[in-house]
């Protein structure tokens, strides 16, 4: 129903070329796009406080009559306006001001005055009010809280207000169509909660709003939850609309290989396996995420995959976000898969020449059944000749549509290839269902067996020598350490220098240890040189930026020191300490912070201390630090909300995924349209 909410803003009031050219770039086009422009915060303007009541810090309205209006000369040249009512007076303070606006506030001129009360040396003051001359007479009155709205492309809170104002009062003509079936517990309309949220009544309950809770808010909230959802389902269902090649198990291979390994694999891997190993054996492509905690495992789980794949007469990719993760996935494949005749290509972004040409033969030409590596995978010029499985290891270090792009890649005749993804640490059942609702989910609930789990301390940095002490001792009885310098700065440079600066003074302090460093700016030759130092056990400690941070694994490692932990969000503090724990020894994890801590890092940490726990960890991540953090940026275009607010809405998941699942059966006409309104420009995103 094309009506006025569809009209475009040029035909609003003062809407020129100019700032029409603004708002297309802030995406608005439509009066309806303006409408979804909704407020951050409300001022209360609806009631005038008489200056002797005004209190100090509140933002108020005041109104009054001039008494003087004067330049003073103190540090910074101001405009003070002395302002009077029947009940006390307060200085209007101005430190940019025109002359004409000085002659224009003669004494005897009513003002009425908006802005935030201070006590300040003269008494009372209010320093930039936003104010207005008052006629002999006249009291305006404001029916409705004022809202404040997030200001884009230099576009002032003024023409913000007049704009959505005027999208509002059509609105009220013309309401931009519903998109959510009726009959779900929620109390607003649309167009009734759109009203409110821009317009709230001068008694609506300002707590509630500020918190994101008013019913108007979570109507408008689902309604976004929905979108989001459906618009991964919406890619789900473009992949799933191809055909996958069907490879179904061999279970013969399966049990050389796994009574081949030195452990068992535990209950929750097997599980796990026989989905995927189900998922594989359909004709369209398996989207499976699997969730494990740090050293669960996943990886035997990629392995089982991949040689089904294989022994099915495909090629499988494997692809790890870094370097020295992609190698040892290299060196663990290589060990597994011995024996049973698999060819291993190797591709990473510094294969160069003769090896890189040679490789993407072999992968070209099929030879290859296995082919691992980092981002490389990616290229232009790798092609597969029957690429039937991608295995995309810690997803969270790459965006949806690098995931995807890896399935373009195989041969027309062969399908889209099965995709497997594993996350580094647990996401949130929450984040989940908005930015990964495209995949079903496998959760290896369990460790194996014989782990103990880390005990965890938090010590302060002034008893340094305590721990540079406890590492000689670790060391001393046949166990090694990692100890790992973190700096905020995305400087490699400067991450370098401090983790080069570490490395020396603890030398100095531990003449007898031999001491490896690892950091961003080393040549990945030497950086492989000195991981398989110690992996070897030549090195006693490592020292590292948080270039270790994912999947390595060393089980002799016993001790993980890490420097200002409070730098970092939980989750990857929780894959650093991961590193350790791995063996059968005790490990322990030292959290060596500089006092004096934030709250929210002091509680980041003592969450660290009381739970090994990767779920529990994720969740507290998401409450601690919001989505955007948790997924890393490259999610973030996904998961820039507008109303939702995650964890707080959590409670709402049920009702979006109900809708969804209603939208998706009975009213497949209403999903594009409600990706358009809330995730037309994240889906753009996603598919770049
Ligand atoms: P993550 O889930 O963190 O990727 P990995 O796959 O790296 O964990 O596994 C961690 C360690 O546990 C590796 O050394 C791996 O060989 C070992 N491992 C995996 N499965 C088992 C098992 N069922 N029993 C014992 N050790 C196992
Ligand atoms: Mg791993």
């Amino acid at each position: 129903m094309a009506g006025i909410a569809s009209d475009p803003v040029t035909q609003l009031r003062g809407v020129g070329p100019k700032l029409g050219a603004k708002l297309a770039e802030a995406g608005i086009y439509r009066v309806e796009d303006l409408l979804f422009h909704l407020p951050l915060r409300y001022q209360d303007r609806t009631r005038v406080t008489p200056i002797g009541a005004a209190a100090d810090g509140a933002d108020v309205v005041i109104e009054g009559e001039v008494r003087v209006a004067d330049i003073a000369f103190g540090r910074r040249r101001s405009l003070v306006v002395r302002l009077q009512d029947g009940t006390g007076t307060l200085s209007l303070r101005f430190f940019h001001f025109s002359a004409a606006q000085k002659n224009n506030l003669r004494p005897g001129t009513r003002l009425r005055c908006f802005g935030q009360v201070r006590r300040g040396a003269s008494g009372l003051e209010m320093y930039h009010p936003e104010y207005r001359k008052l006629e002999s007479g006249e009291t305006p009155v404001e029916e409705a809280l004022t809202p404040v709205y997030p200001t884009i492309n230099g576009i002032g809170q003024n023409q913000w207000r007049s704009l959505c104002e005027q999208a509002v009062s059509r609105l009220r003509h013309s309401a931009p169509r519903e998109l959510l079936p009726a009959g779900q517990a929620l109390r607003f309309g649309l167009a009734e909660a759109l009203i409110y949220l821009h317009a709230p009544p001068p008694d609506a309950p300002q707590e509630m709003l500020r918190d994101g809770e008013h019913p108007a808010q979570l109507r408008l909230a689902a309604e976004e939850l929905v979108a989001h959802n459906l618009t991964l389902q919406g890619l789900r269902q473009e992949q799933q609309k191809d055909g996958a090649p069907p490879i179904p198990g061999n279970s013969t291979l399966m049990q050389r290989f796994l009574s081949a390994l030195p452990f068992q694999p535990t209950t929750a891997q097997t599980r796990v396996m026989a989905e995927i190993s189900a998922d594989l054996a359909r004709p369209h492509p398996m989207m499976r995420l699997v969730q494990g905690d740090v050293g669960s495992g996943k990886t035997l789980v990629a392995a089982t995959a991949a040689l089904q794949a294989i022994a099915g007469g495909y090629q499988a990719a494997i692809m790890a976000p870094t370097e020295i993760l992609a190698e040892q996935h290299r060196l663990n494949f290589q060990g597994w898969f011995a024996g049973l005749d698999i060819e291993i290509a190797w591709l990473s972004g510094r294969s160069k020449g003769k090896a890189r040409s040679e490789a993407l033969q072999r992968i070209a030409g099929g030879h290859a059944g296995l082919v691992v590596g980092t981002h490389a995978l990616f290229q232009q010029d790798v092609a597969f000749q029957r690429l039937g499985l991608v295995v995309v290891d810690e997803q969270h270090r790459f965006g949806v549509h690098q995931r995807l792009s890896l399935t373009e890649k195989s041969a027309p005749d062969v399908g889209r290839p099965h995709q497997l993804v594993m996350t580094a640490t647990p996401i949130p059942r929450t984040l989940s269902m908005v930015a990964y609702a495209d995949l079903d989910c496998s959760i290896i609930d369990e460790l194996p067996p014989g782990r103990q789990p880390v005990e965890t301390v938090l010590i302060d940095n002034v008893r340094r020598q305590q721990i540079v002490a406890r590492v000689a001792g670790a060391c001393a009885g046949g166990r090694q350490a990692y100890w790992v310098c973190t700096l905020v700065e995305e400087s490699d440079v400067l991450q370098a220098q401090a983790a080069e600066a570490t490395a020396d003074e603890l030398q100095l302090a531990l003449p007898d240890l031999n001491i490896g460093l690892v950091h961003g700016r080393l040549k990945p030759a030497q950086k492989d040189a000195v991981m398989a130092a110690f992996k070897a056990g030549e090195l006693d400690l490592l020292v590292a930026t948080t270039v270790i941070e994912v999947g390595v694994d060393v089980p002799n490692a016993s001790l993980m020191i890490i420097e200002n932990p409070e730098r970092l969000g939980l989750a990857q503090l929780h894959q650093l300490r991961g590193r350790v724990g791995r063996g059968t020894t005790a490990s322990h994890c030292v959290l060596l912070y500089q006092s004096p801590l934030s709250a929210n890092g002091k509680q980041r940490l003592t969450a660290m201390r009381e739970s090994n726990d990767g779920f529990y960890i994720a969740e507290k991540d998401l409450e601690l630090r919001g989505p955007g953090e948790v997924l890393g940026t490259r999610q973030t275009g996904l998961m820039a909300f507008r109303v939702a607010r995650l964890p707080e809405h959590n409670h709402l998941l049920d009702t979006v995924q109900a809708l969804s699942a209603q939208i998706q059966s009975d009213y497949p006409e209403l999903a594009e349209p409600l990706i358009q309104r809330w995730t037309g420009t994240a889906r753009e995103f996603a598919k770049v």
